[in-house]
């Protein structure tokens, strides 16, 4: 589980980092809203904690651009008043829980866990593309009816592009997701992983779904057979 932890305030940061930690958590953090809307883009993390009051773009407007771009990854939002206006305005805008500052640190991780259950059913929900289908609860994959037996880091980069379809993965961010942040791309065990992927998802079928974005990565896309539609 990793979560992504925006606020300014060093201290504060550091405070739920070091604490999210001990709960065995992996924590990223950010410290100002452009900054944060960037690793979002770039990472999938399973929860964001987001203070309103951040430098360059606030919290309301993080979230606000996320719902937009269709990111659906649960927020919790931390503001420094209580004051109805501040929640309602955070919750109008796509966050799905709040917390008030200073607020106990065994409070934020009970929101999280709750959060996060909840995003448990609904991440349930099958990812498809064409007729491969993968189940992120059983971790089951097939394609026209007929199961995939995958490696689990096949698994998971499979899983990595059906959450972007159609969109670029590049080598550096399937590296940082599968691989770890300190991946270097001097070898090239991505595209050896890539062409099993390639032999047991596409081979045999005449509708290839992984596609090579020549000098920069790969994206995962139904791009139909090229036949005019009748
Ligand atoms: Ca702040």
């Amino acid at each position: 589980m990793t979560i992504l932890v925006v606020e300014d305030e060093v201290k504060i940061t550091r405070f739920i980092k070091r604490g999210l930690e001990m709960e065995h958590y992996t924590v990223d953090v950010a410290y100002n809203g452009e900054d944060a809307i960037e690793k979002i883009e770039l990472n999938s993390y399973d929860l964001i904690i987001l203070d309103i009051m951040l430098p360059k773009k606030s919290g309301i407007d993080v979230v606000k651009q996320l719902r937009d771009d269709k990111i659906e990854t649960p927020v919790i939002m931390l503001t420094a008043k209580d004051t109805i206006e501040d929640r309602v305005k955070g919750l109008d805008a796509g966050a799905d829980d709040y917390l008030v500052k200073p607020f106990a640190f065994g409070e934020l991780v009970a929101r999280i866990r709750a959060l996060l259950r909840r995003e448990k059913t609904v991440k349930s929900t099958k990812l498809q593309i064409d007729d491969l289908i993968l189940d992120p609860a059983t971790h089951d994959v097939s394609r026209a009816g007929k199961e995939l037996k995958l490696s689990s880091k096949e698994y998971r980069l499979l899983d990595y592009m059906m959450r972007r379809p159609g969109h670029v993965c590049t080598r550096t961010m399937i590296g940082e997701h599968i691989w770890g942040y300190n991946f270097t791309d001097d070898s090239n065990v991505i595209d050896v992983y890539i062409s099993y992927l390639r032999r047991k998802v596409d081979k045999g079928f005449r509708n290839k779904l992984i596609h090579t974005v020549r000098d920069v990565g790969y994206k995962i896309q139904d791009k139909g057979l090229g036949l005019p539609k009748t």
